[in-house]
């Protein structure tokens, strides 16, 4: 298909002959103002309220989880996610090379060396049989954990990332991970609302963590949140981002060096709201997704396993030449596109890292692209 019909298709469907149609815009359409009112009104916009609370008991629900920890941003829920599931500094975490920044940061924060593995070619995450296959070659079992053998450091963590909110082969990669008795925490930051075979995103490692950054599938300013099934690692998140101050009436009492990673009630009362509005927007841009695949082609599939909140759709163009053309068209002409993620070894800061041979993740490097995916009424 041409970029021309390319761009003609994405107005029509969004009965939108001319001017700009954005990648992802937030929708406000339920109790987000009454919500912010009622916050200043109360006067508790900041580091304690019920909208924090509620936000945290909703989260814990939505996900099938047991306790969830509100914060900043989805990078510090990644951080100290990684750091109670017992990261130290000089150890490792295997992770995705086709990611956003963030996962790949979070791990360094932390003093850790993210290893990069190859992705599932229909899932765009985390491949177990790259996983297995890595571990087989490079890594031994010690009475503390595992170890890699060449580098002689501890394998902490496996922080497999749920891209677009497609679900990585979450069982298989969770088989593996138990057999080498390695911690496993998501990044679910695009997958609030999916599905792997009936287990929610974020509900199989010991933890999960979620963006509501602006452009993710409900927002609230910024902020971030890790959940957990047993209870007691989620409360840890929670005492180390509210400054591990220990419970007392008066006393400030530290033992600990936390952070001020806290979720401010004001941007809880958005997200309530947003929260609220979820099941609204996921069949909204379901609608949009059907709409698309009858019209185009190259748009990605969901794949097998995957209950899709549909969070960003792509395409999967030929090749780079393609690619580049679309994206080139598509944004002169108004219509918001991007390429999927420069992969985290072509980084400065990440080049040296350990990697597999990166075949899948380099195929779709240079093939896909994202296309218009909001909400519409
Ligand atoms: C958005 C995102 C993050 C970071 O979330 P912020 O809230 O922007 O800090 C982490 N990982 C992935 C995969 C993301 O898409």
């Amino acid at each position: 298909m041409e970029p021309k019909e390319i761009i003609q298709t994405i107005r029509t469907i969004h009965e939108m002959e001319e001017g700009f149609i954005p990648l992802h815009e937030p929708r406000f359409w339920g109790k987000e103002k009454a919500y912010l009112n009622a916050t200043i009104d109360s006067t508790f916009v900041s580091s304690v309220g019920q909208y924090v609370d509620q936000v945290e008991e909703m989260l814990a629900k939505m996900t099938q989880t047991r306790k969830c920890a509100a914060v900043v941003n989805g990078t510090s829920a990644l951080q100290v996610a990684l750091r109670v599931a017992g990261v130290n500094v000089g150890e490792e975490v295997l992770t995705q090379a086709l990611t956003f920044v963030a996962t790949a940061n979070a791990i360094a924060y932390n003093g850790a060396h993210p290893v990069f593995l190859d992705v599932d070619i229909d899932t765009m995450g985390l491949s177990a049989t790259a996983l297995e296959t890595w571990l087989i070659a490079n890594a031994e079992k010690r009475e503390t954990g595992a170890f890699n053998k060449q580098t002689n450091r501890r394998i902490a963590a496996c922080l497999p990332m749920h891209t677009f909110g497609f679900m990585c082969r979450m069982d298989k990669i969770m088989e593996v991970c138990d057999a080498w008795n390695i911690p496993v925490v998501e990044d679910a930051a695009e997958a609030l609302g999916s599905q792997y075979r009936g287990q929610c995103a974020g509900s199989w490692g010991m933890m999960g963590a979620f963006s509501f950054n602006g452009n993710k599938i409900i927002t609230s300013g910024g902020g971030g949140a890790v959940v957990s099934s047993d209870p007691q690692w989620a409360e840890r998140v929670k005492y180390l981002t509210t400054t591990a101050k220990k419970p007392h009436t008066y006393e400030y009492i530290h033992e600990e060096m936390g952070y001020n990673f806290r979720m401010p009630n004001l941007n809880a009362a958005l997200l309530v709201a947003q929260l609220e509005q979820l099941d609204t927007f996921i069949t909204s841009k379901k609608n949009l997704f059907e709409a698309y695949r009858t019209k185009l082609d190259s748009v990605v599939d969901i794949p097998e396993g995957t209950e899709w909140n549909h969070w960003l759709i792509s395409l999967e163009l030929e090749n780079k030449e393609e690619r580049d053309a679309v994206l080139a068209a598509t944004n002169e002409e108004g219509v918001m596109t991007r390429p999927i993620w420069q992969l985290m070894y072509r980084l400065p800061m990440y080049g040296h890292c350990q990697r597999d041979d990166q075949k899948n993740a380099e195929f779709l490097e240079e093939r896909i692209i994202n296309i218009p995916s909001s909400a519409r009424r």
